[in-house]
């Protein structure tokens, strides 16, 4: 019988874990006191320091730097390594006393897209334990982010004699039966197909993630735990309307929408600009899009081009990426975020929205599923097509001004996604992942991390 993870509402399978951590289970037994782990991250392709909003660093970059935070409160170490993108980056950064962030290098020191970084491995994998000998450094756990880090975590893991947890992410074949146009690999689909029988255990972000993996990649329930994202409550919080709209220099009376995230064609952001054009202008709407490159991509031409056709390029406001901690004032100046994606892994930014008081609407993908609440906290829209949206902001602003959910009711109902509860939960996946290797756990550390 397995144990159930603390999100987990699937029926618990009976089957023992992977073929990896069977293997492991006859190694050598390290004993390690269960209160303060040290924990490898493996984050390879993109920064948790990347410029968030950007095409190519999100959600995955928030979650890994918030959830090894909130580690270090808990009296845990976490080295995060990444592959070095620029010259002029320290080797090492220190994001908290007991969180390093290590730049190794492997390839050319410039941003590569996914595959480009994927014949790279084996060097990161040679730099990432030239890094570990030569400090004498020794780690409980691995946790691996995205396809690349878990193709590194699953060849560290066996040589390291240490169990290795994998967070996808974004699951390719899964994101393939949402999006027509913007297909998945087909080398990251083999990958990703041969990563779940290597892992010991998968954190899925949504039930829904789970199901499709037990069910499409047959892997067991039983290795597979459930733990949604979090959200920074002290971060996200309702302000002053009125000052932040003031601060934004937008009127006082006018409907905001605002949509936040990068600009990646699954996002949809065209359906937005369609249902603003359906809905009326007399009393003044605008729409905010917040996130970009900080140069004209061809998304954002094509955004662009679509908001002069619909000749509703006065009422859209192209904003471009902003620093995380300005967000709280875009979404405290909105009267609701709409985000009508194709597929989303999770969708942070609607949790940030809620947190911040303002209602969302969005389609029915990802981890907004579960929380979103028709009369609660905003729309579940059951398809993408303009009109349903244009109606369920309609419906918003029909109100006159007075909120029909009060900012407070709002982030009340998410509440219990504070990165410490989710920090909890996955602490919980790595020692489920621990305790199937009997011994792992113990009194004494057999090998100090130094340098720390
Ligand atoms: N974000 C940001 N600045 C921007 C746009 C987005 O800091 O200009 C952050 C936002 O706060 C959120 C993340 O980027 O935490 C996007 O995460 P989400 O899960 O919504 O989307 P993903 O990028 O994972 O598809």
């Amino acid at each position: 019988m397995c144990g159930a993870s603390l999100y987990d509402v699937s029926p618990v399978g009976t089957e023992a874990g992977g073929v990896a951590h069977r293997r492991r289970m006859e190694r050598k037994v390290i004993r390690l006191p269960r209160e303060s782990l040290h924990i490898a991250m493996f984050s390879v392709h993109s920064s948790p320091l990347g410029r968030i909003g950007n095409r190519d660093t999100g959600g995955m970059s928030v979650y890994i730097r918030q959830l090894a935070l909130e580690m270090e409160k808990r009296g845990h170490r976490v080295d995060i390594f990444t592959r070095r993108q620029e010259a002029d980056v320290p080797d090492m950064v220190r994001l908290d006393s007991r969180v390093r962030l290590i730049h190794l290098t492997a390839g050319p020191v410039r941003p590569l897209s996914p595959l480009d970084v994927f014949p790279l491995l084996p060097d990161f994998l040679k730099a990432l334990e030239r890094f570990k000998n030569d400090q004498d450094l020794f780690y409980h756990l691995i946790h691996s982010h995205y396809w690349l880090s878990g193709r590194l975590g699953a060849w560290a893991a066996p040589r390291w004699n240490v169990p290795h947890l994998f967070t996808f992410h974004t699951v390719g074949a899964l994101k393939n039966l949402y999006c027509q146009k913007d297909r998945t690999e087909p080398l990251r689909l083999r990958m990703e197909h041969q990563l779940v029988k290597e892992v010991d255990r998968i954190i899925a972000a949504t039930q829904m993630e789970k199901e499709h993996l037990t069910r499409h990649h047959g892997i067991s329930p039983c290795r597979i735990g459930v733990v949604p994202c979090g959200v920074d409550l002290e971060r996200f919080r309702p302000l002053e309307k009125r000052m932040c709209r003031a601060h934004l220099g937008l009127r006082a009376g006018e409907f905001v929408i605002v949509y936040v995230g990068r600009l990646a064609r699954l996002k949809r952001i065209d359906r937005i600009i369609r249902a603003l054009a359906h809905l009326r202008s007399d009393d003044g709407i605008r729409l905010m899009i917040v996130g970009g490159d900080g140069r004209l991509t061809a998304d954002e031409i094509a955004l662009r081009r679509l908001t002069q056709r619909l000749r509703v390029q006065d009422r859209v406001t192209f904003v471009g990426r902003v620093e995380q901690e300005k967000l709280p004032v875009f979404y405290n100046a909105a009267d609701v975020l709409v985000l009508p994606s194709e597929y989303e892994s999770f969708g942070l930014v609607g949790l940030e929205a809620l947190a911040c008081g303002l209602p969302v609407v969005a389609t029915r993908v990802g981890g907004l599923t579960t929380i979103l609440q028709e009369e609660v906290n905003g729309h579940l829209l059951n398809d993408g097509n303009p009109l349903s949206i244009a109606r369920a902001i309609a419906k918003l602003r029909g109100t006159k001004g007075l909120p029909v959910f009060s900012p407070q009711s709002l982030r009340d109902s998410i509440r219990e996604y504070s990165w410490s509860n989710i920090a909890a939960a996955v602490l919980q996946e790595y020692e489920m992942a621990m305790d199937a290797i009997p011994g792992l756990w113990g009194t004494q550390s057999a090998v100090e991390m130094s340098a720390l």
